[in-house]
């Protein structure tokens, strides 16, 4: 998991890389708990601990994101209040939650590592903060792109049930603390580039 978020935050800091603080907060944090929100449907396959970690990190995110904006970028909170609001954020936060508990009790790598699963997801986090949402779908992208490299199969096209797999390595193999590595070097890069 720590492979997903530090890729997903990767992606989110490179795609704002020219743009305000603002847009890189919001970025990277979104595109994190994209990179990770997948995974919340490992069920009987992974840990009992991996939803509650998946589920409370985002929410640590996302409490962060909002102190920061309210503490020392206001620009954020300005952003939410102008192309969101109270009622957008709430449904939106709403629909979000009851995709992810659906999504929970579907089989591991389907419906959550789909491209349907990700446009849904996709579309509440547009209700929610329309700018949000293409950093959170690149995090999305990012972790079923990852998922894709090694052997078990992929739902992507959910509800069909056929699996893709590029089997070229194992989840636990050392390209994913290869790529772990990597990721976290290009934070700081991209946070010493800024
Ligand atoms: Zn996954």
């Amino acid at each position: 998991m720590s492979t997903h978020a530090a890729v997903g935050a990767c992606v989110g800091l490179a795609l704002t890389m020219n743009q305000p603080p603002e847009y890189a907060l919001i970025g990277g944090t979104l595109a994190m708990i994209g990179g990770i929100i997948s995974d919340i449907d490992v069920g009987e396959t992974g840990k009992k601990t991996t939803p509650i970690i998946i589920g409370g990190l985002s929410l640590g995110l996302l409490a962060i994101l909002f102190s920061v904006g309210v503490g020392v970028f206001p620009g954020i909170i300005e952003l939410w209040k102008t192309t969101s609001g109270l009622l957008r954020t709430m449904v939106g936060s709403a629909l979000f939650f009851v995709t992810c508990l659906w999504g929970m009790r579907r089989p591991h790598r389907s419906f959550l590592h789909s491209l349907l699963g990700m446009a849904i997801l996709g579309g509440t986090v547009y209700l929610a903060l329309p700018v949000a949402a293409g950093y959170f779908l690149a995090g999305m992208v990012s972790h079923v792109i990852l998922d894709l490299l090694n052997y078990r199969p992929v739902q992507l096209f959910y509800p069909l049930e056929k699996g893709v797999s590029l089997r070229l390595c194992y989840s636990k193999s050392r390209v994913s603390n290869a790529i772990l590595v990597g990721s976290v070097v290009g934070i700081v890069a991209l946070l010493l580039a800024r």
